[in-house]
């Protein structure tokens, strides 16, 4: 009756221990084929953040174009007149999973007649944020955007907490009181 162990293989013939895997030819060779199939194929590098890419097949549309639909860095968005169109509702605050907006309300100006509240203080610390879009989507007066801004490079990390004035500032262009295309 045959045995039901298999016989143990030899230290030389286990995967990884043999001559030709310890000398790895078969490694270089596939790697040297790997870069030269990259030289041929043009430059695989894309200068992010300068250049930003969504679709790697279609090149031509993808490298240096802004994707409208990905999402980056936020903008607080103003009304006609100049006044951030947050009302200080808190439930982007309440939405946001990485728990890295904070908002501190007053009252608004007697002469605002269209709303009681606004945001003293309007913070988000982007080094928590994860970029899902909850804030946007919960928003009631489209107030938050996230826009196609990659995130930008700083040196300490007070500098990755956006405070009102500069989320006001954060990438002008999508500064419109209509939605950009997507
Ligand atoms: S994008 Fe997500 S994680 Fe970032 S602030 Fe908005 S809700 Fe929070
Ligand atoms: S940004 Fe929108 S959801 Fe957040 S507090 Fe302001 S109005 Fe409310």
């Amino acid at each position: 009756m045959a045995s039901s162990h298999e016989t143990p293989k030899k230290p030389d013939e286990r995967p990884g221990k043999s001559l030709l895997d310890r000398s790895y030819l078969v490694e270089i060779g596939k790697g040297l084929a790997n870069t030269f199939m990259h030289m041929i194929g043009g430059s695989q590098t894309v200068q992010y953040p300068e250049r930003t890419i969504y679709d790697y097949s279609e090149r031509e549309r993808a490298i240096g174009h802004e994707n409208p639909r990905s999402r980056g860095e936020h903008i607080l968005v103003e009304d006609e007149l100049g006044r951030e169109k947050c009302v200080a509702c808190l439930l982007c605050m309440a939405a946001c999973p990485a728990v890295c907006i904070f908002i501190e309300p007053e009252a608004a100006p007697e002469d605002w007649k269209d709303r009681d509240r606004r945001p003293k203080t309007f913070e988000i610390d982007m080094l928590r944020c994860i970029y899902c879009g909850y804030c946007e989507e919960a928003c009631p007066c489209d107030a938050i955007r996230l826009t196609p801004k990659p995130y930008t490079v700083t040196t300490s990390r007070e500098e990755r907490i956006y405070d009102k004035e500069r989320l006001l500032k954060n990438n002008p262009g999508y500064q419109t009181p209509q939605r950009p295309k997507k």
